[in-house]
């Protein structure tokens, strides 16, 4: 039977064509999408494709477009094999990440892709993304499954797991990283798949539930030589929050300053969560290491271990937004959920 892919259009640079006139980059009709790139006909498959209205710059992701997307792939699971989400590249990495958690029993490839040159473009990357990231998501094995049934990032001939990707680069072909998580698949001349890698159901044939109540009470404090006090208390003391994503040093280091060791202690004691996300690129927080992070530890801060900033912020505001009890979402949030860390 042939393939059937639904690709959605959401935006971002991809989507643009060359006004011949004004040379202005400029929205293109997505149904004309067989005609922009012609290759796709010889794929065999049938691809259907699906626009936002309106659609968006990624620097307007927000909440209500995570829900959009995820209802939208509930309502179409069934009916397609695989899907490929066309996605400005500045918060790709933030959609992946959400929607890694809150598709659950995922048995079919969601995957991200986009370009940093408009696909109507002679030099454009967007048309190789394209291209790859359908064969990706129709790729099935012998029995049937899909090869890749997780929310992936598609780029520059790298497969992603698309909670453990960043956006790296903001001029480079290859725009993003996953300097935690090997890749998933390599594309070459072949498709290289690391099996190893790839997130498998334990069992095939459950129905896809989507997770779609956030609570974004939630900040980021990012540490710097020279932190001073009124910036940490501003944030810290913002009412109504129930979580804060701490970006440490290294293997999840602070300053040992008493007051900001104490203002922690009091808020965790207050009842707010704190995760400890290193600033690092690669590697993993781990308190035990230095004096400095056991400071942390023992104010009751949380290790976030390798988990990236865009996967911890959308774990954590998808777990305020199910669980009430701060014990139940500290639990659910140390569990691996989605792959999105070493453990
Ligand atoms: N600003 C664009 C976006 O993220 C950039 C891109 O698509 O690469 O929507």
């Amino acid at each position: 039977m042939k393939s059937k892919i639904l690709i959605i259009y959401t935006g971002g640079t991809i989507g643009m064509k060359q006004d011949p006139e004004t040379l202005l980059l400029k929205p293109f009709n997505f149904k004309q999408i067989t005609e922009e790139v012609p290759e796709l006909k010889k794929f065999g498959y049938t691809i259907d494709s699906y626009s936002f209205n309106p659609i968006i710059d990624s620097s307007d992701v927000d909440l209500h477009f995570f829900i959009t997307l995820a209802t939208l792939i509930k309502e179409n699971y069934d009916k397609y094999d695989g899907f490929v989400v066309l996605h400005g590249t500045d918060t790709m990495a933030y959609s992946a990440s959400a929607l890694s958690f809150m598709l659950d029993d995922l048995e079919k490839p969601v995957i991200f892709t986009g370009s940093q040159l408009p696909i109507g473009m002679l030099r454009t990357d967007g048309k190789e993304n394209l291209i790859s990231s359908i064969e990706l998501a129709a790729a099935k094995d012998d029995l049937g499954h899909s090869i890749v049934p997780e929310v992936c990032i598609y780029f520059e001939s790298q497969l992603y797991r698309g909670n453990r990707t960043r956006k790296y680069n903001a001029e480079n072909f290859r725009a993003f990283r996953s300097d935690n998580y090997p890749v998933l698949a390599d594309v070459g001349i072949h498709i290289k798949y690391d099996y190893a890698a790839i997130n498998y159901p334990t069992k095939w044939g459950k129905p896809l539930r989507i997770h779609t109540k956030f609570d974004n009470s939630i900040a980021i404090l990012k540490l710097f030589p020279g932190l001073n006090k009124d910036y940490v208390d501003s944030i810290l003391g913002i009412k109504g929050l129930r979580a804060v994503i701490l970006e440490t040093y290294g293997t999840g280091n602070a300053p040992n300053i008493d007051w900001l060791i104490n203002t922690l202690h009091q808020r965790i004691s207050e009842g707010l969560i704190v995760i400890n996300v290193t600033q690092c690129y690669a590697g993993s927080v781990d308190m035990k290491a230095y004096a400095n992070g056991a400071i942390l530890e023992e104010a009751g801060v949380i290790s976030g271990y390798d988990i990236t900033t865009e996967s911890a912020l959308t774990k954590i505001s998808l777990l305020l937004g199910e669980y009430h009890r701060n014990s139940d979402v500290i639990k659910e949030f140390k569990k691996n959920l989605k792959g999105e860390f070493s453990k």
